[in-house]
């Protein structure tokens, strides 16, 4: 890990950042702050993690295996959080659009909008609705926090 990034991509150490909420000392109180934290946990393969912040109504049988095969064959490279609708805590529901970008033979993107709920005073994931990749353009920033410009960092030939 990059010094002073967490995995989620914050600029803040790790230990600051998603840690207290992974090692339960704290709870996320935005629906942001969960997917952030979720996404740490699955660069980290915290699987018990994932389990505990998934909604208990969506959880399958054999969550534990599907969650492990998906840690263990992903290569996380870096998030970016495009769009939240943390909503109040009494509607219940917020949304966050993000994109995960990981390594299979090429890097891939999960471009996803997720909705959470908040229930038994705190945030679960609920489900989320897969989109399209998103298409980047030369010159901005780099998704992956190297304050490069795309086509001279992950956008290039590496
Ligand atoms: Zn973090
Ligand atoms: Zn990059």
């Amino acid at each position: 890990m990059k010094q002073n990034i967490c995995y989620c991509g914050h600029h803040k150490k790790y230990e600051k950042c998603c840690y207290p909420f992974l090692s339960c000392k704290l709870k996320p109180e935005t629906p942001e702050q969960l997917m952030r934290s979720r996404y740490s946990a699955f660069c980290i393969k915290d699987i018990e993690y994932l389990i505990a912040t998934q909604h208990p109504s969506m959880r399958q049988h054999n969550e534990r295996d599907v969650l492990t095969q998906i840690v263990q064959n992903t290569q996380w490279l870096g998030l970016k959080v495009l769009k939240t609708r943390d909503g109040k805590i009494s509607h219940g529901f917020g949304f966050v659009e993000f994109i995960a970008f990981y390594k299979n033979i090429e890097i891939e993107q999960l471009h996803e909008n997720s909705k959470f709920v908040y229930e038994d005073q705190q945030w679960y994931y609920l489900d989320g609705v897969i989109l399209e990749p998103v298409k980047f353009s030369r010159n901005e920033q780099c998704w992956c926090g190297s304050n490069k410009k795309f086509k001279r960092c992950h956008g290039g030939n590496m």
